[in-house]
C-alpha cells in the first residue's frame, strides 16, 4: 500500500496560504528526498493555454523548484508542444505563454525548457511492446534527466474522464507524434471550409501524403504515418484530429506511454497533484472554465497510481457523486488507474496521511 500525503485547501484564491501548504506538504512527506546533489530534475507541468485560469500557478511551482534547488540539484520546468493548434503548438509560442503566465526563472528559480520535437535528436523511441503501443515517442529530455517531478492540476477531461499525475506523464511527455498515436489511429482530417489550398502542410509532410485534387486538399491515410507535422504547419487551423476516433483506447495508450517514461525513473520520481480549481475540462481550454467541485487540497506521493486514485476518491467523497462521469458520461476515468496498476506502475490501495498546517 502506498502512502499519499494530503493537505486540505479551502480557498484556492488565497495564494500565500496555498504556498505555505505546499511547503508543509513537501517538508512532511519528504517525497523529494530521493533527489541527489547535481541531479538534473525535469519538473513536468502544464503552463496553461491562453486565458486559462485553472492551471497550477507559478508561485507553487516556485516552492517546489526551490526545494529541489536546496538539494543542490538543477530543476527545469518543462512541457511538450500540443497536438492541437493553440498558443503551445511550437517552442517560441509555448515559451511566450509560459512566461506570460509567470513561469520565469525569477518567480520559480528554474528555467523553462520546451523541447522541439521536430528535431530528431529531441525524440527517443522507447520500445515497450505494450498491448496498444509497441514503440513510444517520448521527448528525450524526460528520459535523459536524472529525476522527474510531476506537477499536475487534477480536473475533468474530455477524453479520459479526469486528468492527474498519470495523464501529465503519459500524454504530457509524448511528442506531437506520440500524442496523435494516443488520440487516434487514423490520419488527421482537413476542414475544407478553412483550407485555402496553400499547400504549406504538404511541404512539411515527410511521406507525401497530402495532395491537391482539383481545388481540394486531401490526406491519403494509407501514406500518413501520424507524425502530426501538418497540424502545426497550418496557420489556418484547417487540420484537425478526429478526437473521438480511438477514444475507447486512449486511456490504455496513455498509460502505456506513461510506462515508457516511468520505467526509466524507478525510485527517481515524485508527484504533486493540485485538486483545487477543479474544472470540467483540462488546462488546454483557452478560457476560465467554471469549477465543478469545491477545492479539496494538494496531494503528494511517489506513486502516480495511488495519488490519482486518492484525488479521485476525495473529489467524489466531497461531491457525494461522480462529477467526472456526470461531466463526461461516455468516459470511465477509473480505467486509467486500473490499467496503470495492472501494468505495475503503482498501487490502487493507499494510505492517506493528512499534513497539519
Ligand atoms: S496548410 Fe492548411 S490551409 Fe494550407 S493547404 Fe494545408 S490544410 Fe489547407
Ligand atoms: S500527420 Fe504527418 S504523415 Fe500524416 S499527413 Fe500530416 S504531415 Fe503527413
Amino acid at each position: 500500500m502506498s502512502k499519499v500525503y494530503f493537505v486540505p485547501v479551502k480557498d484556492a484564491d488565497r495564494i500565500e496560504d496555498v504556498r505555505r501548504k505546499v511547503t508543509a506538504l513537501l517538508d512532511e512527506s519528504k517525497i523529494l528526498d530521493f533527489i541527489r546533489n547535481d541531479d538534473d530534475v525535469a519538473v513536468k507541468i502544464h503552463f496553461g493555454e491562453e486565458r486559462n485560469t485553472g492551471h497550477v500557478r507559478p508561485e507553487y511551482a516556485g516552492v517546489i523548484c526551490k526545494k529541489i534547488l536546496a538539494k543542490k540539484a538543477r530543476p527545469f520546468l518543462t512541457d511538450t508542444n500540443t497536438l492541437y493548434r493553440g498558443k503551445r503548438t511550437n517552442v517560441p509560442d509555448h515559451l511566450k505563454i509560459a512566461h506570460e503566465h509567470g513561469f520565469t526563472k525569477n518567480t520559480c528559480g528554474a528555467e523553462v525548457i520546451i523541447p522541439d520535437d521536430d528535431l530528431k535528436a529531441n525524440v527517443i523511441d522507447v520500445a515497450i511492446n505494450g498491448t496498444f503501443i509497441k514503440k513510444a515517442k517520448i521527448a528525450a529530455l524526460f528520459l535523459q534527466a536524472d529525476a522527474l517531478v510531476g506537477i499536475a492540476h487534477f480536473k475533468g477531461h474530455l477524453m479520459t474522464g479526469f486528468g492527474g499525475a498519470l495523464k501529465n506523464i503519459g500524454m504530457g511527455c509524448a511528442t506531437r507524434e506520440g500524442k496523435l498515436m494516443q488520440h487516434s489511429e487514423i490520419a488527421p482530417v482537413i476542414e475544407v471550409e478553412k483550407c485555402d489550398a496553400c499547400m504549406t502542410c504538404a511541404k512539411r509532410c515527410p511521406t507525401d501524403a497530402i495532395s491537391l485534387k482539383g481545388h481540394r486538399v486531401y490526406i491519403d491515410s494509407s501514406k500518413c504515418i501520424g507524425c502530426a507535422s501538418c497540424i502545426a504547419a497550418c496557420v489556418h487551423e484547417a487540420i484537425d484530429v478526429d478526437w473521438e476516433a480511438g477514444g475507447s483506447m486512449v486511456q490504455e495508450k496513455m498509460i502505456e506511454y506513461a510506462s515508457a517514461v516511468l520505467r526509466s525513473k524507478k525510485n527517481k520520481c515524485a508527484f504533486i497533484n493540485f485538486a483545487i480549481k477543479i474544472t470540467k475540462e483540462c488546462d488546454c481550454l483557452a478560457k476560465d472554465d467554471p469549477r465543478i467541485a469545491p477545492d479539496i487540497g494538494i496531494f503528494a506521493s511517489t506513486d502516480p497510481v495511488s495519488i490519482d486514485k486518492a484525488c479521485f476518491d476525495s473529489v467524489l467523497d466531497a461531491c457525494g457523486k461522480d462529477i467526472f462521469k456526470l461531466a463526461h458520461p461516455s468516459r470511465d476515468g477509473g480505467k486509467q488507474v486500473r490499467y496503470a496498476a495492472e501494468l505495475g506502475l503503482g498501487e490502487l490501495k493507499y494510505e492517506l496521511a493528512q499534513v497539519m498546517t
